[in-house]
């Protein structure tokens, strides 16, 4: 049986991607055993450090799941393997239905036939779909608009059922707006042709893109561009490695947690930032809305604040734009 940290090997689907090289990171800083298992879809090899295995397999395949979990004697898995491109949802449902529920669903009968204890799952603010408020709380009303955010949605009741019927206990941390790279540039965002704001606004800012759309001006927002909960890649990871502790700790107990700092910025305030921290002008083409983006989305964050001692590190949004960047000029340097 599981009893602490010390004594868990920690396995991360998805370990070779953005947001799990961080969380491995982070177990790996807190001196926690771990594995990672990626297909490098869209993941790389040199994200995951020498020193933690890589297993190049599938989550959905249960075989070599069940294998990883019993040679390494698993008691806990962190979950960030999926699809993440919200508008190719729209476009492919079923592929988000394959790689985020189906494949959600092999891992977790794997985990459960032998015997891990504790799942930590990255879910996502899209399960709110448009709030009718904000800040939004966890028991809100959960209507996601998009085919993303129902994948995950429906794996989060998977795992709530799972966790009623067998001995294990989740976490699902629905983050908001993740953006920033570890500060020691060891690994970061990474993937060609992203769509999301900073990492788009720090390429134009080193000349990578000749400008940045800003998608609507007419929002219900103070200056009319969308707001958004921009929260740092590597405060979200030590929530995880806090998340893990409190499972462990309260074994009777699931938690469903907003990852994001409760406050927001616009797309306007975002660029500004990306100008003072690069020193540049980035030209700024002002287009239609993009569908389906609220007005403004930011995380209420008493849950997280009550229930785990999670103290951010890098809650400045000229801090997350700096380590963006940084990373932005590693890529470069290291000519991926
Ligand atoms: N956005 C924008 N231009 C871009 C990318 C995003 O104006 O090139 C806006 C988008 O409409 C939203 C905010 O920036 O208001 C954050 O979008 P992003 O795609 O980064 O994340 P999302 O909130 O959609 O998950």
């Amino acid at each position: 049986m599981t009893t602490s940290l010390d004594s868990l090997t920690v396995l991360v689907t998805g370990g070779a991607g953005y947001i799990g090289s961080h969380a491995v990171l982070a177990l790996r800083d807190h001196g926690i055993k771990t594995i990672v298992i990626d297909n490098l879809t869209t993941g790389y090899r040199w994200a995951v450090p020498a020193d933690v295995p890589l297993i190049v397999a599938d989550i959905g395949d249960f075989a070599a799941v069940s294998r990883t979990i019993t040679q390494h004697d698993v008691g806990a898995i962190l979950h960030f393997a999926g699809s993440v491109v919200v508008p190719e949802s729209v476009e492919n449902p079923l592929k988000y239905y394959a790689n985020n529920t189906a494949n959600s669903r092999t891992l977790i009968e794997a985990a459960v036939t032998n015997g891990v204890r504790h799942i930590i799952f990255s879910s996502t603010a899209a399960t709110y779909g448009i709030p009718d408020h904000v800040p939004v709380a966890e028991d809100a009303p959960k209507s996601p608009i998009n085919p993303y955010g129902m994948s995950k949605l429906m794996t989060e009741q998977m795992l709530a059922d799972v966790a009623k019927a067998h001995s294990i206990n989740y976490c699902a941390l629905r983050y908001f707006n993740v953006a920033g790279a570890d500060p020691k540039r060891r690994t970061g965002q990474s993937t060609a042709g992203a769509t999301h704001l900073i990492k788009v606004a720090v390429e134009a800012a080193l000349g990578k893109r000749d400008h940045v759309s800003i998608f609507g001006t007419d929002y219900d927002t103070p200056d009319g561009t969308g707001v958004r909960d921009y929260i740092h890649v590597s405060d979200l990871a030590d929530a995880h490695v806090l998340a893990l502790k409190a499972l462990i700790e309260v074994p009777e107990e699931s938690l469903t947690m907003n990852c994001g700092y409760g406050r927001g910025f616009s797309v306007t305030e975002v660029l500004d930032a990306v100008d003072r921290v690069a020193g540049v002008k980035i030209n700024r083409k002002f287009e239609g809305r993009r569908a389906g983006d609220p007005d403004a989305l930011t995380a209420d964050n008493s849950r997280i604040r009550a229930r785990l001692p999670w103290t951010p590190a890098y809650e400045d949004l000229d801090i997350i734009v700096t380590h963006a960047l940084a990373w932005e000029k590693e890529l470069e340097r290291r000519a991926f």
